[in-house]
Parts: C-alpha cells; sequence; structure tokens
C-alpha cells in the first residue's frame, strides 16, 4: 500500500504559460531579460531575480488583473483537485511565483477557498502599491544554499512526511532543486530534459489527466512497473548532498 504526496510548480505547470514572464514581458522595462539570463546561468538565485526583475514594473490593478485573467490554465486541472481530494492524496503547489497571482488564478477556476499561501501553496508574496510591486519570501529557507525565492526543497522535505512515493509535477529551471528531492516526475520541457540529464525519473505529460490516470495506478495498487523499479533502485543524489 502506497500513500503518495504531490508537489506541484504553478507556472507553467497549472497555468499553460509563466504568469511571471508574462507580467515582466508586458509591464516592465526590458532589462529584466539581462536580470534572467544570469539566473540562466546560475549566476544569482531566483529570490534575487525576482526582487530585480520586479522592482521594474510598474502597474495598476486593473491592469495586471486583465493580464492574470488571461493565462490559460491546464484543462484537467479542475477535475485533477477533485481526483486527489476525493483520493485522499495530499496535493501541495510549491511556487516562486507569487501568491496574488495565484490566489486570482484559483479563484477563477473555482477554488476560491482551496488555498492561501502556507495552505496547501507555498510562494513568493506580492503587494500592489502605488502601481509597484511590494515583494517578499515567506518561504525562502534559512539553509537554502541555491539563493531561492521558495525554496523548494526545503519544503518537500518539511512536509512530505511519511509519504511515499514523493510525486513532483512542474515543467522547469525553477523545479531543478525540488526534483532532486522527489521519486517521481512528471514534468513537461524543459523540466523533462532535465530529469533524463540527471537520471531522476520521469515521465512526460501532457495535461493534468495523464498524472491523474498514473496516481489512480498508484492508489490501485498497481504501479508501473519501471516507476516502482526506478524509485526503488534510486539513490537520490540530494540525500548525497545533504549527508556531507
Ligand atoms: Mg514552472
Ligand atoms: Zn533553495
Amino acid at each position: 500500500m502506497t500513500s503518495p504526496i504531490v508537489f506541484c510548480d504553478f507556472d507553467g505547470t497549472i497555468t499553460l504559460a509563466d504568469v511571471t514572464d508574462e507580467i515582466l514581458n508586458r509591464l516592465s522595462r526590458p532589462a529584466w531579460q539581462e536580470i534572467e539570463q544570469l539566473w540562466m546561468g546560475g549566476e544569482i538565485g531566483s529570490r534575487q531575480c525576482l526582487e530585480r526583475q520586479l522592482a521594474l514594473v510598474e502597474t495598476s490593478a486593473s491592469e495586471l488583473n486583465t493580464l492574470i485573467d488571461s493565462i490559460p490554465l491546464d484543462p484537467d486541472f479542475l477535475q485533477f483537485v477533485q481526483f486527489v481530494h476525493h483520493s485522499a492524496i495530499p496535493f501541495l503547489v510549491i511556487s516562486d511565483g507569487l501568491d496574488l497571482v495565484i490566489r486570482r488564478v484559483l479563484a477563477r477556476a473555482g477554488l476560491h477557498r482551496w488555498g492561501r499561501n502556507g495552505i496547501h501553496f507555498y510562494s513568493s508574496a506580492a503587494r500592489l502599491v502605488k502601481g509597484r510591486l511590494a515583494i517578499s519570501f515567506p518561504h525562502a529557507a534559512k539553509d537554502c544554499v541555491h539563493g531561492c525565492a521558495t525554496c523548494k526543497p526545503a519544503l518537500i522535505r518539511r512536509l512530505k512526511g511519511e509519504h511515499w512515493p514523493v510525486i513532483y509535477v512542474g515543467d522547469g529551471l525553477s523545479d531543478r532543486y525540488g526534483v532532486r528531492e522527489a521519486d517521481f516526475v512528471y514534468a513537461r520541457r524543459p523540466l523533462l530534459d532535465f530529469c533524463r540529464e540527471h537520471d531522476i525519473p520521469s515521465r512526460p505529460f501532457t495535461t493534468f489527466a495523464d498524472v491523474e490516470r498514473a496516481l489512480a495506478k498508484w492508489q490501485g495498487g498497481e504501479a508501473a512497473a519501471e516507476m516502482a523499479e526506478a524509485t526503488r533502485s534510486r539513490v537520490t543524489p540530494a540525500l548525497a548532498e545533504h549527508s556531507l
């Protein structure tokens, strides 16, 4: 009998576009792209990256809300949330993104009461003050060595409890530290390529319906052989790191 727990990225995973990137694309001065390059190259962490980028944004509440409301959602996400709820599978969203964005997107999906920052989702926090985004990082970890805005590996270690397997769903570079704490990853590109390069057990997914089908198999006790094998035989690189 297994008792899975699911950790899930937000931008580009639950939404089909990265909302922070869209905010920067449409509402920021172009210098944000130079800062993005530093982050992609690993020269700065996501916390410093977000702080510096969001300082370039000037907007109004109505402009920001219109943008957020234009972002498409994974078509099967709502059904997936109902599935994990009925199956009593813990499902936690961990995101470098902004709580005001996540709240609004979830509310639009009909999940008004489902989460707030620190309950069901863990993210950076932002308020719009006189046209500027005031940002803070309630889930940056003290012992984080990556400079994370939201330290995904620290949250997974803190929240996973006795659950097995630890499933991770994500799409991108912001998941590169989090996936090392997972037993199995459902990934869109470019995260899928990262997992394959680093021998992290993973499968591609197109929509949340694919993840739901796989979890239903776990629940039914007939985990796909390749997954069971992959998670059992794996020496977690992250564990090796932490034992130093
Ligand atoms: Mg993402
Ligand atoms: Zn970190």
